[in-house]
């Protein structure tokens, strides 16, 4: 079927339609109308179907809302009310990739499936999931992904305890990844990557029910969220099915989601990692020199940064990789 740039689809706008080569592909970027919804199928032949929808999720603070929300929305839904859709759908699907990911500004839910029925239904998990969670109604996966207390024993000492807490736990207590966080938040200090969406165990408990309630209900809304489909569905089938059941009971809103640019900054900081009591603290150190280049959404500057990383320090012969370890300074570059 021919598609004619600016005609509606099943209430989506049809903006831009391209070849795109090197996926086989045909790109057609769709806004929803009632919604401001974006949406981009790729179409082709592969029948390994992908499905992915995605939000802006700047944090306001370390409290690692973003991260719980993730967890929570997948702890059942309006049509889908068991405790753990997600892992029911493990076991049962036909899926090739099921996963969700929270990132510093962002939280995705992508899927994969070569099975049709199994692939529409995977759809509609994962859209019930994020528009229609119970968390509105059921406290307790807050309590229980985020944090709350607990006490074994009326002498036990009080302790926190949650899925995303206990993680995170788990996350600060390897130097690489409390490295790698506190690297974010010292080239951007002004800016939202300045906080840890994932959670840092010290600030999670500050997070309360209802900042957790208003945090999805401003970010997970069609007009903060992007839609990605890929393979050889049903273009307008599918964009009916995501129209009629899901979009069209949403109201476009404007949604501030804007992530300021940081000027540059010189910084020295020392940080301090926890080993246990009986470790020695000698060659526990790590040093790390950072520069920030270009822009994330610069296509031709991220590749050529992957690049210089890969010539310069990932291959054998990287002349920085050698000049560190012939130097003697550390035990792995
Ligand atoms: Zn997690």
């Amino acid at each position: 079927m021919n598609f004619e740039i600016g005609k509606v689809y099943k209430g989506f706008k049809l903006l831009e339609e391209k070849e795109v080569k090197e996926a086989n592909s045909t790109s057609r970027l769709f806004s929803h109308e009632k919604t401001g919804a974006r949406l981009i199928y790729l179409s082709n032949e592969d029948n390994n179907k992908v499905f992915t929808i995605g939000f802006r999720t700047p944090p306001e603070d370390s409290t690692g809302v973003p991260h719980i929300i993730e967890h929570s929305v997948l702890s059942g839904s309006k049509k889908y009310r068991t405790k753990e859709p997600f892992m029911d759908l493990i076991k049962g699907s036909l899926q090739t990739f099921l996963n969700a990911m929270t990132y510093p500004d962002k939280t995705v839910y992508p899927v994969a499936s070569r099975n049709d029925k199994d692939f529409k239904n995977l759809m509609d998990v994962y859209l019930d999931a994020v528009f229609n969670p119970r968390i509105y109604e059921m406290e307790e996966i807050f309590m229980q992904e985020g944090w709350h207390y607990e006490i074994m024993d009326k002498d036990d000492p009080i302790k926190y305890k949650g899925v995303v807490y206990n993680e995170m736990r788990g996350a600060y207590s390897s130097p690489e990844s409390l490295l790698s966080e506190r690297i974010s938040q010292s080239l951007f200090p002004d800016t939202m990557y300045r906080f840890s969406s994932g959670g840092d165990p010290y600030v999670i408990p500050e997070l309360t029910h209802e900042n957790f309630l208003k945090f999805h209900s401003k970010f997970y809304h069609p007009s903060n969220s992007y839609i990605y489909l890929y393979g050889d569905g049903d273009v307008l089938e599918d964009l009916n099915y995501i129209d009629r059941e899901y979009l069209n009971e949403f109201d476009k809103r404007d949604i501030d989601t804007e992530i300021h640019l940081q000027s540059p900054v010189i910084n020295e900081t020392i940080e301090y990692y926890p080993i246990s009591q009986d470790e020695s603290d000698e060659d526990k150190d790590y040093i790390s020199l950072n520069f920030v280049l270009g822009q994330a959404t610069d296509k031709k500057d991220n590749l050529m940064i992957d690049l210089l990383n890969d010539v310069l320090i990932n291959s054998p012969a990287g002349p920085v990789k050698k000049a560190l370890i012939d130097a003697g300074i550390g035990e792995d570059i």
